[in-house]
């Protein structure tokens, strides 16, 4: 067999497996006794409810990740990406045309075979909990935007790729790095006023208590904001959030309509000042190198492999392109993509705890934001007692509960008994 062949199919493989082993260990990780941390914010019959959302979408993934494991695999072995690539190249286009028809109709079919799947978790399993809001024309509106959004983003930036590929030889990887960089800071700028308002709507926080609480927290962290905003996240789900968008100047707070009904200004004041702590403590900015050396090996090592032959014999194919070759090294990429977003992972948690820390400090309440994240945990049925492998493998937070216990610890320290 093929050595990249045998590689990419035992990663793809690999990895599910692991994920499944990962879920078999959380559904026997649920323990039916509510944590006491809890027992002044929930009681026994809607923890149950919520054990019973995990076991729901365990379930909903082991399907779902079987299923696309099945469309590669059968994809793959039954020469999918030749004949694809033969039917592009019969439309006689020019060579960077072919390979955006190529990337494209691959797309589309992705988002084609998981729409079933996606219409289910929204209006059958998120329904049921209680959680969706999504009306079918707001579900079909999102499709839309998301398709021409990805299509003319994900166009300008393979384009630039296939050219620089082809023009600038053994030096094509760094421009393809520089040119990625340069991109996705871009999107960063433009988004919070050019894309995010495509899908939602924004409107000025009105002048009150906890307009008032947030400027002054903001003004004495010497913390500059452009803006404070509400989101209709209502639009979609009844689950709550908050967000920073944008950096230096142009940074604005977004806070979710579904988190004012729910919290009161404390705690609202609590979870931005953690956010406020990402900001004041560096951790956007190490996010933003990892980023940008990871975007640099990903190009590195297209680089070491975009020419070999047997990556090329190893999915059948007539021709050798460019196209091709970028998405087969996506696949070989699996095993380097995971040990990679493990280390993030590790390194997000480690962040989390610090901006618990900082918001407790700062705000001199830590209790407030505890009280905030007991909330949201409720709300959004959240699973209390996730086993150590699933956090490991997927969660950039750590379990709420450790963040409780620590900033319930750090209160009963400095009240004066
Ligand atoms: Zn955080």
């Amino acid at each position: 067999m093929n050595l990249f062949l045998a590689v990419i199919l035992a990663s793809l493989i690999g990895v599910y497996l692991l994920h499944l082993t990962a879920r078999r260990l959380n559904a026997a990780a649920l323990s039916p006794d509510l944590p006491p941390e809890f027992a002044d914010m929930t009681d026994a019959k809607k923890y149950a409810r919520s054990q019973e959302y995990a076991r729901a979408n365990m379930r909903f993934q082991n399907v779902s990740e079987t299923v696309s494991l099945l469309l590669v695999l059968g994809f793959i072995l039954l020469g999918g990406f030749n004949a694809l690539d033969l039917a592009v190249r019969s439309l006689g286009m020019g060579p960077l045309a072919t390979g955006l028809a190529f990337c494209g109709a691959l797309a589309l079919f992705s988002s084609i075979t998981d729409l079933p799947l996606d219409i289910y978790h929204t209006f059958v399993l998120e329904k049921r909990f209680g959680f969706n809001t999504t009306t079918a024309a707001t579900f079909v509106a999102d499709r839309i935007k998301g398709l021409v959004l990805g299509a003319v983003l994900g166009g300008v930036l393979l384009t630039a790729i296939l050219w620089f590929l082809r023009v600038a030889g053994q030096q094509a990887w760094l421009w393809c790095w520089g040119f990625a960089v340069a991109f996705s800071l871009l999107l960063t700028y433009i988004g919070p006023q050019w894309l995010l308002p495509i899908f939602n709507r924004f409107t000025p926080l009105e002048s009150g208590e906890l307009r008032t609480a947030i400027e002054q927290y903001a003004h004495g962290q010497n913390f500059a904001l452009s803006g404070i905003f509400v989101m209709d996240g209502s639009k979609r789900s009844t689950k709550a959030n908050a967000f920073f968008t944008g950096f230096g100047r142009t940074r604005r707070i977004a806070l979710f309509d579904t988190l004012m009904k729910r919290h009161d200004t404390d705690e609202i004041v609590g979870v931005l000042a953690h956010e406020v702590g990402h900001a004041k403590l560096g951790h956007i900015k190490k996010r933003l190198l990892a980023s940008i050396l990871q975007t640099g090996l990903l190009f590195y090592f297209m680089s070491l492999f975009l020419d070999n032959h047997a990556l090329f014999d190893a999915f059948g194919m007539q021709h050798v392109s460019h196209h091709a070759g970028l998405v087969f090294l996506a696949l070989l990429y699996t095993p380097v993509s995971l040990c990679l977003s493990l280390a993030a992972n590790a390194m997000s948690r480690k962040h989390e705890f610090q901006a618990d820390a900082f918001a407790a400090q700062t705000t001199g309440d830590p209790h407030a934001l505890a009280r905030a994240l007991k909330r949201l945990s409720v709300d959004s049925l959240s699973n209390l007692t996730p086993h150590p492998l699933t956090v490991w493998l997927g969660h950039g937070h750590p379990p709420v509960l450790q963040r409780i216990r620590r900033l319930e610890s750090m209160g009963a320290a400095d009240s004066p008994d």
